[in-house]
């Protein structure tokens, strides 16, 4: 009798596991171009020892996490043209955001949630192009960028006032979910963590739920460089150059291999994976 009971609860519990696993959806992951530098820029203009013969070709991306089911989650909101910040990056090319996911059928309504890695402004700026999101943003990130960056001694270095006024208005608008730290599952087979200090509560995120487990680092890991020889950024680039390293390293226990470890800035990865058309790559 023992042993019929043992059976079934097994039973029981194989199909509630097999049932939870079908309403997870799979996603597949688009890295999206919207912006590239015309600026001849070397791994040692961003990476702390690293090369200065090491040529880049620094992109400004957003990233759509799309389901089986309909949900269209980008990471970041990228930036709109008039942004001041911008001219120093002698922009060679440019299309806005919420343009450059046309090519793959999606219009700027159809953007459920938007994960906000970090709020510097080419992350951040581009909140408005998507009017039915839901917005996804580290606390401890949004009470700094909206408070204490402001105080005396000011650390508002990439931050600008209108995407302040921007946070603030998705807030009093209810479209913001701020999340408690590290390691929490904020949808179906997505996952955020911290630690790499980029920004006071900067965060990453792993897509379980894919093709193949992928991170999308965005500046927690600005090139390739900084992944690959373990460096942490030029200055600006963290609060903590320990962290940043550290984080690196554990975003190599999650996943099988680093290729899929999507850097922020470095335009490589548009050539490690599938072409879709538009400069838009498949990360699969
Ligand atoms: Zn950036």
């Amino acid at each position: 009798m023992l042993c019929r009971i043992i059976f079934l609860v097994i039973v029981v519990a194989i199909i509630q596991s097999v049932k939870v696993d079908a309403q997870t959806p799979g996603y597949k992951i688009y890295a999206i171009p919207f912006a590239r530098s015309g600026y001849p820029f070397t791994a040692a203009d961003w990476a702390q020892g690293g090369s200065k013969s090491e040529k880049l070709d620094i992109t400004f991306s957003v990233w759509l996490i799309k389901s089986s089911t309909g949900r269209c989650i980008l990471v970041d909101a990228g930036f709109e043209r008039d942004m001041e910040d911008a001219k120093d990056f002698q922009l060679n090319y440019y299309v806005r955001p919420d343009s450059a996911l046309r090519p793959l059928g999606i219009k700027p309504e159809d953007i459920t949630d938007v994960i906000i890695s970090h709020p510097h402004w080419d992350h951040i700026d581009g909140v408005s192009l998507f009017p039915k999101a839901r917005f996804w943003m580290q606390k401890d990130d949004f009470d700094y960028f909206v408070g204490r960056a402001w105080q005396e001694p000011k650390d508002t270095g990439g931050f600008a006032k209108r995407d302040v006024r921007k946070l603030i208005e998705l807030n009093l608008a209810g479209r913001l979910k701020l999340i408690n730290g590290d390691n929490q599952q904020i949808l179906p087979g997505i996952k955020v963590f911290t630690g790499s200090k980029h920004t006071y509560g900067s965060q990453y995120v792993l897509v379980t739920k894919a093709s193949r487990p992928t991170i999308i680092a965005s500046d927690n890991i600005w090139i390739d460089a900084n992944l690959r020889q373990l460096l942490p950024p030029v200055k600006g680039g963290t609060l903590s150059s320990a962290g940043y390293v550290a984080a690196m390293k554990r975003m190599k226990t999650m996943v099988k291999q680093t290729k899929y470890i999507i850097p922020g800035h470095d335009g490589i990865i548009y050539k490690r994976f599938p072409a879709v058309g538009n400069g838009i790559v498949e990360i699969r």
